[in-house]
């Protein structure tokens, strides 16, 4: 449940009928067979999904999914959330996703390569007209918008490029920065504890989650367990983190095999007592089965979508405080804003430069978040975040006298 319904944000807000109408349908919804002889004998054909949700602010912006589970559905509620992220973040950009139907680990280089290419002709009206703006997202990595790039040769056709070829100093880290920002806030603001005394749980040591650790670590937090496909790996005095990223040092290998820690099971893992936990891995992974074991303070969303509706009350019940995703994983797309704006204007700035446009977006957001649920009297956290989100792209569709 990364986003509340329409109509309960209604009994807390003023929500036009007309604009209620045009959120929850998305704007566009593009679905093709992606297909490609490989060779003599050799013929692929994978579904694709570009779906853009509300582009009242701006261009349809979020990243291309690479999964054999990718699909329309999906699709539409990730560029859903990408709407009121980019909203709550004040950037110039309306939601939109990709999805691609295939398992991005059982193609050889030159088969990927063939299959970026074809997406990029199948959707290049709405590329060449910058209707559509992708990054990366889970299964696809920096490379290949550097193919989108080299098809377009429009640098701010794509973001997430490799720093190589007009990437942003910072972009492949930038998710995990910004959600160790929202922790740092999170842990000082609402729990009352400095960092460096919180025990931190992270699902995932994927981009989202390896950075996320990265950047705890140098701010002295410490990661009592991971958990990936490989399985869950646990040290009661904190991970090592460089040597677990020495150990696993792509987003595809695996914690499991660590020296430094003792292996945990799943259950165990959830399990787990801790004053953070960070799902950064999957959705749905928060549920009516696995809240009631969580024994943790606060949970901070890396991964888009990871509560279900049943998961989250069962949090709300417990006290637990939830940090969602389109607020706590933000950092991503703030940092693709400031590539793609110096892709047009030819502006460079510094890995340095970049943390700190983030971290400022991060703590605006936060402490807005606080001041509305206040005002609201809002039940949770999510609840306010997204009213703020709303009222924005409310405004714009009033302003577009869309409503
Ligand atoms: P990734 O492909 O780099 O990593 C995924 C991680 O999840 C890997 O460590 C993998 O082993 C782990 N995983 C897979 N199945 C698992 C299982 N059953 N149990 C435990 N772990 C499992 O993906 P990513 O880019 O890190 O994205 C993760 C999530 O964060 C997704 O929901 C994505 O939409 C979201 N997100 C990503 C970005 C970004 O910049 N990459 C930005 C915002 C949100």
């Amino acid at each position: 449940m990364a986003l509340i319904s329409i109509g309960k944000m209604k009994e807390i807000m003023d929500i036009p009928e007309s604009a209620e109408i045009l959120l929850n349908k998305p704007a566009k919804e593009i679905k093709f067979p992606l297909k490609l002889k490989t060779s003599k004998d050799g013929f692929i054909c994978f579904d694709a999904f570009v779906v853009y949700h509300n582009v009242a602010i701006g261009p349809a912006k979020g990243g291309i999914r690479f999964s054999s589970h990718a699909t329309l559905e999906e699709t539409k509620k990730l560029a859903e959330i990408m709407s009121y992220k980019n909203a709550l973040m004040g950037l110039p950009f309306g939601g939109g996703k990709s999805g691609i139907q295939f398992d991005p680990y059982k193609v050889d280089n030159f088969t990927r390569v063939a299959i970026v290419k074809e997406y990029v002709h199948q959707i290049k009206d709405e590329l060449y007209s910058s209707a559509y703006i992708p990054a990366p997202d889970m299964g696809s990595i920096p490379n290949d918008m550097a193919v989108i790039y080299g098809e377009t040769g429009m640098p701010e056709s794509v973001t997430g490029k490799p720093v190589a070829v007009g990437g942003l100093p910072g972009r492949l880290q930038a998710t995990g920065r910004g959600i160790s920002r929202a922790i740092k806030l999170g842990s000082e603001k609402l729990l009352r504890k400095s960092l460096k005394d919180t025990e931190i749980v992270i699902q995932g040591f994927g981009n989202v989650g390896r950075w996320t650790a990265y950047a705890l670590k140098e701010m002295d937090a410490k990661i009592i367990a991971v958990q990936d496909a490989g399985g869950a790996i646990y040290n009661k005095k904190g991970l090592d983190i460089d040597a677990l990223f020495k150990h696993s040092p792509n987003s595809n290998d695996t914690v499991k095999g660590f020296s430094g820690a003792e292996e945990l099971s799943s259950d165990d893992f959830f399990s787990l007592k801790c004053d953070i936990f960070i799902p950064a891995a999957l959705e749905n992974v928060i549920t009516e089965k696995t809240a009631p074991k969580l024994n943790t303070k606060m949970v901070v969303e890396g991964a888009n979508d990871p509560t279900t509706e049943e998961g989250e009350k069962i949090l709300l019940d417990k006290g637990i405080i939830v940090l969602p995703d389109f607020f706590a994983n933000s950092g991503g797309v703030v940092a693709s804003y400031i590539e793609w704006r110096n892709a047009k204007s030819g502006n460079q700035l510094s890995e340095g430069e970049v943390y700190e446009i983030i971290n400022n977006k991060i703590e605006y957001a936060f402490f807005a978040g606080l001041k509305k649920k206040e005002e609201l009297k809002s039940e949770s956290l999510r609840e306010a975040f997204f009213a703020l989100s709303l009222n924005a792209i409310i405004e714009a569709m009033r302003a577009r006298m869309w409503i």
